[in-house]
């Protein structure tokens, strides 16, 4: 039976502001605010988890706050980089119009023979948008982005490292991804069924200072599989190939593993279910604070320890 991981599950990336990182993702982006909780390894700040309109894997983005400690950090080696979503082919002068028109510097690339728009949020995560035109996944169409703009979920994730075979080697092998093309010193592979979501762009780099961890970096990258089964069936892989894998760790609406790889990025594997409504129905996901069962005793304190939240900033 083939365990290999599907695709992406989610991205996760630090941050500086929730209010800040709520009116860029959810207002500007116009993602919906699927999941409202806690670090689970510090629940005095938030974690924030954006997606479609259920949080599918492949649309999940999700933020740490960092506000008075850890500092800026730096993009570069050793870390995931790209962080591409999906949008039809006629949005893109949508999204560069409306990303310009609220002061977001964005350049237009041509990448694999696709039109790419780049850009940087608040805390200068790096951000792209694709334009694909057979990607058939629905996005969330919130208060003020149309269905036919809306971002479908994720396109590519793309990793930056000093060595790419090293990282390429555990994608091809152990991981099952496929090898699709090359460009310069980017390199894509595929998993399961290929297609937007599934993409991993593996890019060398060894002149660039390496990259910091700090506010303003992609943290981790989850790439999904289906079940438990397939998820400790990967464990076993990565450690007899070397790897120091964690062990399961119950993320509430997935479970999760981590490893690092050889360039230095953090890894996770996470499962497909249970999903975002384990815990509130799919019509008001997003909208209360929901804490892990371990946490609820503390929930007043938590409460009067997180910053306000506002509703995303609506943009015309
Ligand atoms: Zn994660």
């Amino acid at each position: 039976m083939n365990n290999t991981p599907t695709g992406i599950h989610h991205v996760t990336a630090i941050a500086s502001d929730p209010q800040a990182n709520v009116d860029f993702y959810a207002g500007l982006l116009g993602l919906r605010l699927v999941k409202k909780t806690v670090n689970f390894d510090d629940p005095s700040a938030y974690h924030l988890y954006y997606g479609d309109e259920t949080g599918t894997p492949g649309s999940i983005m999700t933020f740490f706050y960092w506000p008075g400690h850890g500092g800026r950090g730096r993009v570069g080696p050793g870390q995931m980089t790209g962080l591409s979503f999906s949008a039809s082919q006629p949005s893109l002068d949508y999204w560069y119009d409306r990303l310009t028109r609220y002061g977001i510097a964005v350049e237009r690339k041509n990448r694999f023979g696709e039109e790419v728009l780049s850009f940087a949020d608040p805390d200068r995560v790096p951000g792209e948008i694709v334009a694909v035109a057979d990607d058939n996944r629905h996005g969330w169409a919130g208060d003020n982005i149309p269905a036919a703009q809306a971002l479908r979920g994720f396109h590519t994730a793309g990793l930056t490292v000093r060595t790419a075979g090293l990282t390429e080697r555990l994608l091809t092998g152990i991981m099952g991804y496929r090898f699709l093309r090359r460009e310069g010193n980017r390199t894509r592979f595929e998993a399961g069924p290929g297609g937007s979501g599934r993409y991993i762009d593996v890019i060398g780099d060894n002149a660039a200072p390496p990259g910091l961890q700090g506010t303003g970096t992609i943290h981790h990258v989850a790439w999904r599989v289906p079940d438990d089964a397939s998820q400790l069936a990967m464990h076993k892989l990565l450690a007899d190939a070397g790897y120091e894998v964690s062990e399961v760790r119950d993320r509430y609406y997935f479970h999760s593993i981590y490893y690092r790889e050889q360039g230095g990025i953090l890894f996770e594997i996470a499962t497909d279910v249970p999903g975002f409504s384990v815990d509130e129905p799919v019509a008001s996901l997003g909208t209360a604070l929901k804490l892990p069962q371990q946490f609820e005793r503390a929930r007043k304190q938590i409460e009067t320890s997180l910053p306000p939240l506002q509703p995303a900033r609506r943009y015309a």
